[in-house]
């Protein structure tokens, strides 16, 4: 069903992407997501035909874990933006469905009223991609929901590991959110999350909970004030706050500090810089992935690394003379 259809050209989906239409941004991200060599030539002649419109979203990363509330958050916080006449995207990188196949990230079902928003456009994670490719597929998808016109882009992650990572790398702002905890633990937080974050919100700050979640917001602040200060970074950022998606509470003074956050990096060149050194990473992860696909794919080069794997084995030759005539065959 999702697979792309031969009409599917640069030439066709370009322009149609450049109006905003969804349908041919969707078409155009089932495009990137595919793995078939003819498809791949496509998506670049695509990528490259939307080229720099010159158009910016803001690019918001979004990460916490099963349960926290990302879905009900999403559809909140989308709501209340597309209400303001700013069209929102939602892209999500599912770690999960990269071995189980299946998708808990960015279904549809979960933002009931935002799928239905016709200035909304949502993507589920595709399946059974290793992180590598979903991670080339968000930013691609990325580039082409910022062609299509939208402002805000939410790119959805669950809270494990290397997703949250990559998510951080191809974002402006890297949000947590946090459910309320009891006592003073910090929910086990990896102190390198924490170093990413921009922000901290602490979802469900509504009924019996809110009184733990003002601790909570209160030790994350506290937490955060003890990490080593960030050139990116304005007087009080990154920060805590409280929030009730369900309720929707504090989601109106997040969204302000999200601003008030992208406009300082935007004044002083943090943000340009950001995303000029977030390019140069991906460049250079594309170049990585190519050559780690060439030398899977192309039948030469592994005959090649079979031949001097075996004379390496064989102690006719030293591993890094034999790696040392291979990467030549590859000239470089
Ligand atoms: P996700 O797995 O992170 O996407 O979490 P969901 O959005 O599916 O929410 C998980 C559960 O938490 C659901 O039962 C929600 O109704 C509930 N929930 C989400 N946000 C809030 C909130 O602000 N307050 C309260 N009390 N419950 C919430």
């Amino acid at each position: 069903m999702n697979a792309p259809a031969p009409r599917d050209t640069a030439e066709d989906l370009a322009p149609r992407i450049l109006a905003g239409e969804r349908r041919a941004l969707a078409r155009a991200i089932t495009l990137v997501e595919s793995i078939r060599t003819d498809h791949r030539a496509a998506a670049v002649a695509l990528l490259e035909a939307v080229g720099q419109p010159g158009r910016q979203a803001l690019r918001i990363g979004l990460s916490g874990t099963p349960g926290v509330g990302k879905s009900t958050f999403i559809e909140t916080f989308g709501l209340m933006l597309t209400k303001q006449g700013l069209k929102v995207a939602v892209l999500a990188v599912d770690p999960s469905s990269t071995r189980s196949g299946g998708s808990i990230l960015g279904d549809k079902t979960r933002m009931e009223f935002l799928s239905r928003d016709p200035n909304a456009f949502i993507r589920p994670s595709p399946s059974q991609t290793h992180l590598g490719g979903v991670a080339r597929r968000t930013r691609e998808a990325v580039a082409l929901c910022e062609a299509a016109g939208f402002d805000v882009i939410l790119i959805e992650t669950v809270g494990v590991g290397q997703s949250e990572t990559l998510v951080a790398e191809m974002a402006d702002l890297f949000i947590l959110l946090m459910a309320p905890a009891g006592g003073d633990e910090l929910q086990g937080v990896k102190r390198g999350i924490m170093e990413m974050a921009d922000m901290i919100l602490v979802n469900k700050a509504d009924g019996d909970l809110k009184p733990a979640a003002m601790r909570t917001v209160a030790d994350y602040a506290g937490a955060l004030r003890l990490l080593r200060k960030r050139p990116q970074d304005p007087e009080g950022f990154p920060k805590a706050l409280a929030v009730s998606a369900l309720e929707d509470q504090g989601l109106a003074k997040a969204w302000e500090e999200m601003q008030a956050l992208a406009n300082w990096r935007r004044e002083t060149g943090h943000f340009a810089a950001r995303r000029a050194e977030q390019a140069r990473h991906w460049f250079e992860a594309e170049v990585r992935e190519g050559l780690l696909a060439r030398l899977e794919t192309d039948p030469e080069a592994r005959a090649r690394m079979r031949a001097l794997g075996a004379s390496v084995a064989g102690g006719q030759k030293a591993a890094s003379v034999a790696a040392s005539e291979m990467l030549a065959t590859l000239g470089i």
